[in-house]
């Protein structure tokens, strides 16, 4: 996840995943994000992962690849991807616009 106001925290408290509302244990590594008007979201770390995987396969793959091609190699088509993404971000409260920042 690119975004600013992110940090990799040891949470104190148990919290929920913003994402998939598995629990964060207390003592337990997670990303936090946090954003105006939306307030801190714990994300644990198996889905900071697919957020990285969705960003970089919907992003990175997708300059390269028509949506035929795209499909061959990532076995998902690239507007899955692209929605998956939008619910995660929307789940963090992030407005999917190219937002990034
Ligand atoms: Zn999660």
């Amino acid at each position: 996840m690119n975004f600013t106001n992110t940090g990799i925290v040891t949470v104190r408290k148990d919290r929920a995943c913003a994402i998939c509302d598995n629990m964060i244990n207390r003592g337990t590594v997670c990303k936090t994000v946090n954003r105006k008007g939306v307030g801190r979201k714990w994300v644990c770390l198996s889905c900071v992962e697919r957020i990285d995987e969705l960003e970089s396969l919907s992003g990175g793959l997708g300059a390269n690849f028509d949506d035929e091609g795209y499909a061959q190699v990532c076995l998902e088509s690239k507007s899955e991807i692209q929605s998956e993404l939008m619910d995660c971000y929307d789940k963090l409260g992030i407005k999917f616009s190219g937002e990034n920042a």
